[in-house]
This record gives C-alpha cells, structure tokens and sequence, in this order.
C-alpha cells in the first residue's frame, strides 16, 4: 500500500512539473521565434556580403549604360557626380541619384 501511494505521489509531482511547464511552453515559444527572427536577419546579411542580391545584376547592366571607373572593394561611384559610395548605399552621398 504504501508503494502505491508513492506512486501516486511520484504521478501528481509528475503532473505538476508538466503543468508548470505548459504554463512556460508559450514563453519558449516565443523566445525560439525571437532567434529564428533574428537568425534570418543574420542570413540576409551573410546573403548581402556573399553579393547574392539582385542589386549585382542592377550593377551588371548599369555599368554597361555607364562605364564606372574600378571602385575600391564594395565601393561604387555615382555614374551622375563621380562621388565615391558604399557598396549598399541605394543613392548617392553626394547629388542624391540612385548608384
Ligand atoms: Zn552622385
């Protein structure tokens, strides 16, 4: 009898520590969606630096229109002022246009 009864005991310590942790599931959860998040921003910027953006192509058939001077690593000159611009730079430091 008194096996049983410890048992049971060992059962509801069971059931207790499985309630407590359906009570905190939502908030594992949601820190796991955090990281997933903030992982698929890490690879969009590996993606970036790896140059697997459109953006090349963007560069590829431009330059064809422009021939652009050999810029520094990354950098891209302006077809429009000739300003040096960092190679994610959407437009031009200097005049504004697009790079
Ligand atoms: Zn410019």
């Amino acid at each position: 009898m008194e096996g049983l009864m410890t048992g049971y005991g060992i059962v509801s310590i069971l059931l207790l520590v499985a309630g407590i942790l359906a009570v905190f599931i939502p908030f594992f959860i949601l820190k796991i969606r955090n990281q997933v998040i903030s992982i698929n921003e890490k690879m969009d910027k590996i993606i970036k630096l790896l140059g697997g953006e459109s953006e090349e192509w963007v560069e590829v058939f431009s330059s064809e229109a422009i021939p652009s001077k050999a810029a520094p690593d990354g950098m891209k000159y302006c077809g429009h002022c000739g300003a040096l611009n960092g190679r994610w730079d959407k437009s031009c430091v200097k005049c504004g246009e697009p790079v």
